[in-house]
């Protein structure tokens, strides 16, 4: 199917952190852990300069399980913003579900309550976006809000994917992003100027 590339419809390209962003750890609890995988900067950057929002969107159940604290968080995410601001690449919002999976929130992933919180908060349409994550619940998270799903092999272990596939499969984010591009009929490098999405920068959680 595929977007024909629609300046005027406002879409985003929401991605997972750990495994997909960041190196997969099960639970990164300490800024000091955190590290970029290789090539996840310029990938941002060049959907920055496509002019699609770029908004993490994470499940951080380390918090409801009293391993991590919002202040911690916070750290975390400054230090992932400052290692990609060096290559100019930005994101402009980063959505957080804090619960443990027995909460039965609506916003962890597979649970779509991040994606229509930013879809509001961005006037985004969720059916032009994409989805881009190294989980199953990722992609069911992004196949049950109509977006667009890519599999990122570069976090964790493959899992059954019980019947549901994604649209696309990639070794990493580089190689995601330019299957986007090619949806978008856009080329690395040949984007529209930065199309500055509006909306609050940060989001600690969305609630219950
Ligand atoms: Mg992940
Ligand atoms: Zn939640």
């Amino acid at each position: 199917m595929g977007n024909a590339h629609r300046p005027d419809i406002r879409r985003a390209v929401f991605l997972d952190r750990d495994g997909t962003i960041a190196q997969y750890r099960e639970y990164c609890c300490r800024p000091q852990d955190f590290r970029l995988l290789p090539g996840v900067g310029h990938a941002i950057r060049t959907l920055n300069h496509a002019g699609l929002a770029v908004i993490v969107m994470t499940n951080q159940s380390a918090i409801a399980r009293g391993w991590l604290t919002g202040d911690v968080l916070e750290q975390i995410h400054r230090k992932m913003r400052r290692a990609l601001s060096r290559v100019g690449a930005r994101i402009d919002a980063i959505y957080v579900c804090p619960h443990h999976p027995d909460d039965g929130c609506a916003c962890r992933k597979p649970g779509i309550a991040m994606l229509q919180q930013a879809a509001k908060d961005f006037e985004l349409s969720l059916a032009s976006s994409y989805v881009v994550g190294d989980r199953m619940l990722d992609v069911l998270s992004g196949r049950a809000a109509g977006s667009q799903t890519i599999l990122v092999r570069s976090g964790h272990r493959l899992e059954p994917t019980n019947g549901v596939t994604p649209d696309h499969e990639a070794q990493d984010l580089s190689e995601a992003v330019a299957w986007i591009l090619q949806q978008e009929g856009l080329q690395a490098g040949r984007g529209r100027p930065l199309a500055a999405a509006r909306g609050p920068s940060d989001h600690a959680g969305v609630q219950r």
